[in-house]
Order: structure tokens, then C-alpha cells, then sequence
């Protein structure tokens, strides 16, 4: 739905030769909306889990993928607002379950209220109004106005028609803009799409080599890099730990760092250099 096979179907064709098919009747609002008519739900890997449980049972592969993304403040970066793109690839045969999750900066939720839409310019502006479409709406206090919230607009009319029904029928002072942050809806969503599905993809063709199994992926660090002087372990990683996805198989590696480092440059030691 949305658009999202196009932007995954190429990706698994080209590795897996494999068709990417969005199953008829699947309508995954169910599991929550971005402009907020379904509230949606906490756990992410919940929802990606169900939304793949529910495309193989309707189109009885046994192979599936979903998606799901969210805006909101960055997990890290104090007062930041970023797009998390998460991804699911299940195999019911081999039972197994990979994830991705892809943060960007760059793709954001935006909004503005304005009494005017002449202020709307910089706001417009800053989004890439035209490829990027926008919402427009009563203010958040206003209840039942369901039928005035007017989606995926990208062309300056429909935004002013929106603007003055909604001025002329509710009466208010203040109207949202805000960016539809539907996959179709957004270009800068569905880049950051398409690095969580190339990492994915990468994922699976990553295999066990113990059982062979798709998936196999570093999912923590061991910590106590110590420094190349003194010796003191700090809390940088010092190895990657991998594991199989699979139940049945338990294996476990520690893998050196991906750049190589084996030891902390004195200069970052609270001991050498406190
Ligand atoms: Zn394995
Ligand atoms: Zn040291």
C-alpha cells in the first residue's frame, strides 16, 4: 500500500529475483494511520510482525515483508526530529524474522498554523512543496471535523480551497499545514525507504555459517576497547557480537570492529588523558 513495493520490489528483484506483490483487500490502516484517525500502536516489531503475519495468510506465500515508519524526536540527538523507517522480512518455512531500521534527519514532519496563507511560503518552501504533498486541517482541539482534513494536496489550489472551506464552514482562527507523511505523499520518506529495504537486503543475504540460514547480523557490541598505552578499558566497542536468527540454532560470533581499530588512541584514555 501507499507505494512501497515500488520503491522494495526492484531491490529484491535485482538480489533475489524475486517479486515484491502487495496482496489484494490489505488495508493496513488498521494498524494506525499517520494523521491520527486509528492512534497507533506502541511496539513497532508488533506491528510489522502482524502487518507480514496478515499479507501471508490473505495471499498464502510464505514468504513476507512489511513496513512502517514513524516521525518524532530523534532517539539520540537532543531536540532533533527524524523519519525511523523499520522493515521485517519473514520466513515461515525456515521460521526466522530480520529486521532493519533506517533514522534520517532529512525526512521530517513539519507543520505550521497560520491565519494566512501567504504565511505559508517558507514553510512551503522549506518542505519542497509540489513533490512533497501537505495535509491541511482545523487545529488539533477541534473535534469531529474529520470530513476537514484534506490529504495529499500538492497543488497550491487545492491547498487554498482547503484553507478557505475550512475558514468558512469551522470558523477558526488558526489552520494547519503539516506534511502528509505518506510513503507516496513524500520523497524524502521514501528515500530513507529505500536505505532501510538496501540494508535489509543486505541482512539477508548475510548467512549462518553454521546452519545457512538468511539473516545473520551483529546485534550488540562488547565493550572495553582498551588504550594502546596504559592498557585501561573504556567503554568504546571493542568487538561485534552476531547472532542467527533462526530458534533452532543458537550460534553466536564476535567479530572484530568493522574499522579495524584494536586499541584507543591515548588521547581518549580518562587515564592517559583525563
Ligand atoms: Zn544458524
Ligand atoms: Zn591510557
Amino acid at each position: 500500500m501507499h507505494g512501497k513495493e515500488q520503491i522494495l520490489g526492484p531491490l529484491f528483484q535485482e538480489i533475489f529475483n524475486a517479486k515484491v506483490l502487495v496482496p489484494q483487500d490489505m488495508n493496513t490502516d488498521i494498524f494506525g494511520t499517520f494523521s491520527g484517525e486509528v492512534p497507533r500502536k506502541k511496539d513497532i516489531k508488533d506491528v510489522l510482525r502482524k502487518k507480514a503475519d496478515l499479507g501471508m495468510r490473505i495471499s498464502g506465500h510464505k514468504y513476507g515483508i512489511a513496513s512502517e515508519g514513524s516521525f518524532g524526536p530523534h532517539p539520540w540527538i537532543p531536540f532533533a526530529s527524524c523519519n525511523q523507517e523499520f522493515l521485517i522480512f519473514k520466513d515461515l518455512e525456515r521460521d526466522i524474522e530480520v529486521f532493519s531500521t533506517v533514522i534520517s534527519l532529512n525526512s521530517r514532519a513539519d507543520s505550521i498554523q497560520i491565519q494566512k496563507l501567504s504565511e505559508a511560503q517558507d514553510f512551503f518552501r522549506k518542505i519542497g512543496f509540489g513533490s512533497q504533498g501537505v495535509i491541511v486541517r482545523p487545529p488539533e482541539n477541534l473535534k469531529n471535523c474529520e470530513k476537514y482534513i484534506f490529504k495529499g494536496l500538492r497543488e497550491f489550489r487545492d491547498v487554498e480551497s482547503a484553507f478557505l472551506q475550512i475558514k468558512r464552514d469551522l470558523n477558526v482562527q488558526k489552520i494547519v499545514i503539516e506534511t502528509d507523511n505518506r510513503c507516496h505523499m513524500s520523497p524524502r520518506r521514501q528515500k530513507v525507504i529505500f536505505n532501510s529495504g538496501q540494508l535489509l537486503v543486505e541482512t539477508l543475504c548475510s548467512l549462518c555459517p553454521e546452519c545457512g540460514v538468511p539473516g545473520f547480523e551483529m546485534f550488540d557490541y562488547l565493550r572495553g576497547l582498551p588504550c594502546s598505552e596504559c592498557g585501561t578499558r573504556s567503554d568504546k566497542p571493542q568487538k561485534e557480537l552476531w547472532r542467527c536468527p533462526s530458534k533452532n540454532c543458537t550460534y553466536q560470533e564476535e567479530r572484530g570492529r568493522l574499522d579495524g581499530l584494536q586499541s584507543l588512541d591515548p588521547s581518549e584514555c580518562d587515564e592517559c588523558n583525563p
